[in-house]
């Protein structure tokens, strides 16, 4: 596939690409352009051509446009759902599940059109003033490659409604579902320049969209590491930046929580998308009178979970997504047998046989009695590794769910108000769950605190952040 910029399919400046993996069979499935700093230079100023046109269209035309794109999407879903587990390895009913998400994340801004507004105030001794909401101009995307359709919405759902243009720059794994879904937004009616899509590696474009003095805005979601790099370099233009971050999420199991709910909320939460959803389930605190049943029950439940090619029937996890993430949980697993820091339960191994030789598999694994030092505990295990930690009592829970960099979802198992009023008041994260884990809406605002970044995605907060305000104020 090529870039997409001011409405035309290109090549790289550069003449370069780069190849797309199955991560399920080590196959080329694609190559994309690999994308300079010219080609991010000449998206951002198609976006900038395109601003002033898209900006004068009424909310409620773009809406049309971005309404019709989501029925195109819904009709295509079994198409792009393949095209999706195929270079990122999730199982197809997860693949449409994302899809669906991107739809309805786009219809529910096609809703807020008509939202978002200025306000009229009264000011003492005659006069009055009014504010307006305007656009920024262009924005950049930069997203990462774990769920790159439903992210993509998250970008340029708002950022689009309120009349921006964007230029987004997909994970170099994953660029081939972002390249159609903005082929599909043309096909809606998207006037050129609109919306671009520059391939290449975030060091390189990326960087250059973050330092470009035309780009009035960055939303980015990836690693910790690299959004600290984007907030210094944005920092330099003075430029709204929001960062959507990594997490560490725990998952609190009291004593008088319903284990059988508990046991399916940790399985889902951990080992959907093997394991690497910002906001999975990557530690977890039990009680100790019931850990002994619940760790049995979970063991049971991760020995039923199918592995293999997400395109094949009945699958429940797929392949990590890439060499460096695949080698990264081995590393890690091998360091609890090393350094003797946890029982493993089950799992632990890359799956033996032909069927796994090409692709980047890890069992589900369940690792227990692990120490406050491990690394299981201190970094952001992304993939398909839960480390199990029982606690006496609440407050025990609590203090050792907090001690952590990361603060974007916890969640909470129990039957007890006081203890969920406890917890949803005493867990640092920017999302806490009652009874279950992971779940997300369009409707609903979505961050994190500490180094899980900075702002929020979805609901109606996150138009604001695509609109500047300004005030009028009047003498009569
Ligand atoms: P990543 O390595 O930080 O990459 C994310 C994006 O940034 C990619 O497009 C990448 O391009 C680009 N990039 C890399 N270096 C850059 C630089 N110096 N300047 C600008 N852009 C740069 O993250 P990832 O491994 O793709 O994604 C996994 C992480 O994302 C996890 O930590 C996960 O928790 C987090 N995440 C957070 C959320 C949330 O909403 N909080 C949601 C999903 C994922 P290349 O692909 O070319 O390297």
């Amino acid at each position: 596939m090529k870039m997409q910029i001011g409405g035309k399919s290109v090549e790289a400046c550069g003449g370069e690409y780069l190849d797309i993996i199955n991560p399920a069979t080590g196959e080329l499935i694609d190559r994309v352009p690999r994308g300079t700093e010219d080609d991010a230079a000449i998206a951002v100023e198609a976006a900038s051509s395109a601003f002033s046109g898209w900006a004068s269209t009424s909310p409620q035309q773009r809406a049309g446009i971005l309404y019709r794109a989501a029925g195109i999407v819904r009709q295509r879903k079994d198409e792009l759902a393949v095209l999706l587990t195929r270079e990122q390895g999730k199982p197809l009913a997860e693949a449409k599940n994302e899809i669906e998400g991107f739809a309805n994340v786009l219809e529910y801004y096609c809703g807020l059109a008509s939202s978002f507004h200025g306000d009229f105030i009264p000011v003492p001794q005659n006069g009055y003033a009014f504010t307006v909401k305007k656009p920024l101009g262009v924005c950049a995307a930069i997203i990462p490659w774990n769920m790159p359709a439903l992210i993509m919405a998250w970008k340029i759902g708002p950022a689009l409604i309120s009349g921006n243009t964007l230029v987004l720059k997909p994970a170099s794994n994953t660029p081939l579902t972002n390249l159609t879904l903005a082929s599909i937004l043309s096909e809606a009616g998207l006037s050129a320049g609109v919306i671009n899509i520059v391939t290449g590696p975030g060091e390189v474009v990326g960087e250059s969209l973050v330092q470009s003095h035309k780009v009035k805005r960055i939303s980015f979601t990836g690693e910790a590491g690299t959004g600290k790099r984007v907030a210094e370099l944005a920092a330099s233009g003075m430029k709204k930046v929001t960062l959507e971050l990594g997490g560490s999420d725990p998952m609190l199991i009291c004593d008088d929580a319903n284990l059988k709910d508990a046991v399916a909320g940790a399985l889902r939460g951990r080992f959907y998308n093997c394991g690497q959803t910002c906001t999975a389930v990557k530690r977890l605190f039990v009680f100790e009178s019931v850990a002994e049943e619940f760790i049995k029950k979970l063991e049971t439940g991760i020995r039923n979970l199918r592995i293999g090619n997400g395109l094949h029937e009945n699958i429940d996890m797929g392949p990590l997504n890439n060499r460096r993430q695949w080698e990264y949980i081995k590393e890690l697993v091998a360091d609890v047998e090393e350094k003797d820091e946890g029982r493993i339960v089950t799992g632990g191994r890359v799956p033996e046989g032909n069927v796994w030789s090409r692709g980047y598999f890890f069992e589900p694994t369940l690792v227990e009695d692990v120490p406050g030092e491990s690394r299981l505990l201190k970094e952001e295990v992304f993939g398909p590794v839960l480390p199990v930690v029982r606690v006496k009592t609440l407050d025990e829970a609590i203090e050792k769910a907090n001690n952590t960099c990361y603060g974007l979802g916890a969640s909470i198992w129990t039957k007890n108000i006081d203890r969920a009023r406890i917890g949803s008041e005493e867990l640092n994260a920017g999302i806490i769950w009652l009874n279950q884990h992971l779940k997300v809406a369009p409707e609903v605002p979505f961050g994190g605190i500490g180094e899980s970044g900075i702002g929020r995605e979805n609901g109606p907060d996150a138009l604001s952040e695509y609109l500047d305000l300004k005030t009028v104020m009047i003498k009569t």
